[in-house]
């Protein structure tokens, strides 16, 4: 027979599946001999029946009755005896916390008889007894009959306003008996029932109440954003209750075993007296910091130091703690390893693994490359004057500051002007992708991490903060209302945080990360003790790693910052840039050219340029491999906009000074135009159709090479031939380099080294990747494209357009352009490796896609055996650490 119920003293912490979270600790201390109220967990199974079934499954009543009566025995007490009752919480408690998601309901077992029997044995303390019976209906009310919360609240400050007094405590005993009145009528008039006298029946509807808030919206659409599975279910844990409302000597707190902001050690937590649940949570009184327990009950203080020193050996981590004081007796109600912010998981996993509680495998898996990318933005001087006005999602990081404007003329109006400017909407729409494109940053009321505000803004890199909702915005007016009542214009200078999701009024100062400034070899930064436990983290995650990181980088600047960051190698050399400024008009020279006479005429001019560019790149890199990709974009992109130029004509015209060049030109761009460029003449088709355009640019990368041989580096040139899909276009292609090769080895006197591969980046090159091999000495795959490609979808136009709707909907948990589609996309990678692999062993494998910066993306790639991953200078300390933290996980489950 299964069973659903399972008593604190049977389970542990590694049960988190089957008892949720909090039941899985609640019974690891438990076991541990710690002083946890007695009670059970309903567990997850239950729920999921309950939810599959929709009614309770067969056999639990029963089970619970069994496990009641037990507890029942132990305490020495009946739930809601009207003499001496027993009362428990209700908890939820799913594998993953879901704050503020799920509910719980206190003092279930109380009644209008039990709650004369609660006084009596507290003394005749009728405050105490009433002032728990009101929390229950409060929070049966809301939580088990569905009442809105804030009527209960509303009622609860009208007494107090009529007493003249704001604090719970001055009401009297009489008061919160005429408050259970009320609650009850309210209960009536809002549910059309009684609130049930049946302890029983109480908890019965409490324990289905918290099963069926797994399925409301709001859990749903958290767990979508936090990608947890919608099939887990929620545990519920029924606890005896322990009071800390029962006078001075009593009270209730929360504690970690170090600083989660920092991850110092020392005593954090706040305490309260006098109070119960989520009084100290809820900021309605002040509470006192943890260590001032020491004066107020020294003995409690003790033990829970004494536990909480315990339980950090005990979990190897930052626990977060509840626990309650009745009557100078200390009770533990909660713990589990606790969030922190990103600083403090490197400094906890760093420390930790000093003291030799943690090995540094287990460091390195601790923290995060997307916590690493939070310590390197730049971000607000935490000492500096800050005046916060609301607090929304922390949907694409960084640290913003600008003047305000609403809509996106005036965006790109101001931001034409020089103004740093931060867009404010509701809600975005792809109408306003002219503005998010001109602000710093973005800024809106509504929405969470998948709205079109947060995909784009990611996809950009801007900093956005989106869904405060304790803004209102009035677009018409020109303003927006913080709710401590601070308005801010059109025009007035905001700031906000995307790592944190903090908005605050005017400017407020920006500074450099400090780990950045260490990369770059500031050495004072190397002296900061994050910094320190970064290196000392950074060093061992590149000491177990097998993946190889490379960067993509386009200049000498680019590739020596690259390579101060730890990248060993370009993965990606993109020439088009090489093709843009003052070089336009050569360019326009050769694809304006007649004949094949001034075409090459044309390549002459750019060959020497480009000589130099591919010169100072391989110095920078001198010793390691440098892929350079030869031109791949439509070459209509070298020319002007077709409306711009025939407004020129037209200007021209009227002056009658037309230009035969502006008419050559105006033609040029109108046999060039295609109705998909994404799918036209680039990449090795340009190579192909341009007779030496690609061996111009080979000659320059070799006779560079020849150079910087010459003058004794050692530069590792790898050519790379883009948009290959049949493997003659790269025959051919290689043909003419090997040609020029031999060329210039006889006028340099140098032997040259150097490799020709290819991108994969359409999916029939996938398919015939084993021919490819064939001529390929390497594979890069150029994921951008492949997603492209494989989706059929144009990552410039659908972003904007309906990929917050397909990621509201579940189509995909994150856009396939920032995290690769493994099942789709990467198994055509993992395809052309296996058969690429197979027809060439020694093929040298790689991926210069946007994913190769990607945590997710970049733990498939190690699996799938490739040699590297090339990706942004500034993501190559993420990737370094991702890639350790793969092989480190690799070996821990082998
Ligand atoms: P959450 O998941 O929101 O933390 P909890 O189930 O932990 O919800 O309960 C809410 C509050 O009630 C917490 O402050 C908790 O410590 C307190 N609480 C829960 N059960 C008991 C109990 N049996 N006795 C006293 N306080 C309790
Ligand atoms: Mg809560
Ligand atoms: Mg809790």
């Amino acid at each position: 027979m299964t069973s659903y119920v399972y008593d604190f003293s049977q389970g542990g912490m590694d049960q988190k599946d089957l008892l949720g979270g909090k039941g899985a600790n609640l019974a690891e201390m438990t076991g541990l001999g710690m002083p946890v109220p007695p009670g059970f967990t309903i567990s997850t199974d239950a729920c999921r029946a309950y939810l599959a079934e929709g009614q309770q499954p067969d056999g639990l009543a029963e089970e619970v009755t069994t496990h009641l009566t037990a507890l029942e025995q132990a305490r020495g007490k009946r739930l809601g005896d009207p003499d001496d009752p027993l009362l428990v919480s209700v908890r939820s408690g799913a594998k993953f916390s879901m704050p503020g998601m799920m509910e719980t309901v206190l003092n279930v077992g109380l009644n209008d008889v039990s709650v004369q029997g609660l006084a009596r044995v507290a003394g005749g303390d009728e405050r105490f007894a009433y002032d728990s019976y009101r929390r229950l209906l409060q929070m049966f009310g809301s939580t088990v009959l569905g009442i809105e919360a804030s009527i209960f609240a509303d009622a609860l400050d009208a007494l107090k306003a009529e007493r003249g007094s704001e604090d719970d405590l001055d009401l009297t005993a009489d008061d919160l008996r005429g408050l259970v009145r009320t609650y009850q009528d309210l209960i009536r008039e809002h549910s059309g029932r009684d609130f049930p006298q049946d302890p029983r029946e109480q908890l019965d509807l409490a324990v289905l109440a918290v099963f069926d808030s797994w399925n409301t919206e709001r859990a749903a659409l958290y767990r979508r954003q936090e990608q947890i599975p919608d099939d887990l279910g929620t545990a519920v844990n029924i606890c005896s209750m322990v009071f800390g409302n029962g006078g001075e000597g009593s009270g209730t707190g929360v504690a970690f075993t170090r600083d989660p902001a920092t991850g110092r050690q020392g005593v954090y937590g706040d305490y309260l007296v006098n109070a119960q649940g989520e009084d100290v949570v809820a900021g309605i009184r002040n509470t006192v910091p943890l260590a001032d327990l020491e004066q107020i009950d020294k003995a409690a203080y003790d033990e829970l130091l004494a536990i909480m020193a315990r339980l950090e050996s005990h979990y190897r981590d930052l626990c977060d703690i509840e626990f309650t004081v009745e009557q100078g007796k200390l009770w533990m109600l909660q713990t589990r390893v606790g969030k922190r912010t990103a600083e403090a998981a490197f400094r906890i996993a760093h420390s930790l693994a000093d003291e030799g509680i943690i090995d540094f495998d287990e460091a390195v898996d601790r923290v995060t490359g997307a916590q690493l990318a939070q310590l390197m933005f730049p971000r607000f001087d935490t000492d500096s004057e800050r005046h916060l006005i609301g607090t929304g999602m922390n949907a694409s990081p960084g640290a913003a500051v600008g003047k305000v404007v609403f809509d996106s003329p005036t965006a790109v109006e101001r931001a034409a002007r020089g103004d740093d400017v931060i867009l404010v909407r509701r809600t975005t729409t792809p109408d306003d992708l002219s503005g998010m494109v001109a602000a710093k940053g973005i800024l809106t009321s509504r929405g969470g991490k998948t709205s079109h505000a947060a995909v784009v803004a990611r996809g950009m890199g801007r900093t956005c903060v989106c869904g405060a909702d304790g803004l209102d915005v009035d677009i018409a007016a020109g303003r927006f209302t913080a709710a401590d009542g601070t308005v801010i214009a059109e025009g007035d200078t905001i700031s906000i945080d995307g790592t944190t999701g903090e908005i605050f009024a005017g400017a407020v100062e920006v500074v450099d990360s400090l780990v950045v400034r260490h990369f770059e070899g500031d050495e004072a930064a190397g002296d900061d003790e994050l910094v320190r436990a970064v290196t000392r983290l950074m060093d061992h995650a590149d000491s177990v790693r097998r993946l190889g990181v490379r960067a993509n980088a386009d200049t000498p600047e680019d590739a020596t910052r690259a390579r101060r960051f730890g990248a060993q190698g370009i993965g990606l050399c993109r020439t088009e840039h090489m093709f843009l400024g003052d070089r336009r008009e050569l360019v326009e020279h050769l694809i304006l050219a007649e004949d094949a006479e001034q075409q090459r005429v044309a390549l002459d001019a750019l060959l020497p340029l480009q000589r130099e560019d591919f010169t100072g790149i391989l110095e920078a890199m001198d010793g390691l491999p440098v892929t350079i990709r030869l031109l791949d974009p439509p070459l209509h992109e070298f020319l002007p906009d077709y409306t711009e130029l025939a407004v020129r004509l037209a200007i021209e015209q009227e002056h009658g000074e037309d230009q035969p060049r502006t008419h050559r030109l105006l033609a040029a761009v109108k046999r060039l135009h295609e109705e998909n460029p994404m799918l036209g003449l680039r990449g090795v088709r340009l190579g192909i159709v341009i007779p030496g355009l690609f061996t111009m640019q080979a000659r320059a990368i070799l006779e560079a090479t020849a150079a910087r041989t010459a003058a004794g580096g050692d530069p590792r040139p790898e050519i790379m031939i883009p948009l290959v899909a049949a493997p003659q276009e790269l025959e051919l292609m290689k043909a003419e380099i090997i040609a020029v090769a031999a060329e210039v080895e006889q006028e340099t006197g140098t032997k040259l080294s150097f490799l020709v591969g290819t991108m994969i980046e359409l999916p029939r090159a996938v398919m015939v990747a084993d021919q490819i091999a064939a001529s390929a000495e390497f594979f890069s795959f150029g994921t951008n494209d492949l997603t492209q490609m494989t989706w059929g979808f144009s990552r410039d136009d659908v972003e904007a357009s309906f990929f917050s709707t397909y990621l509201d909907k579940g189509i995909f948990a994150v856009s396939p352009f920032e995290s690769l589609d493994t099942e789709g996309v990467g198994q055509l990678v993992a395809q052309a490796v296996r058969t690429g692999r197979e027809a060439r062993p020694d093929l040298h494998l790689g991926v210069c896609g946007e994913h190769g910066g990607d945590p997710a993306s970049i733990h498939f790639f190690d699996e799938v055996g490739l040699d590297y991953v090339s990706c942004s200078p500034y993501r190559v300390p993420v990737a370094r650490l991702e890639a350790g933290r793969s092989a480190g996980a690799g070996s821990a489950s082998a």
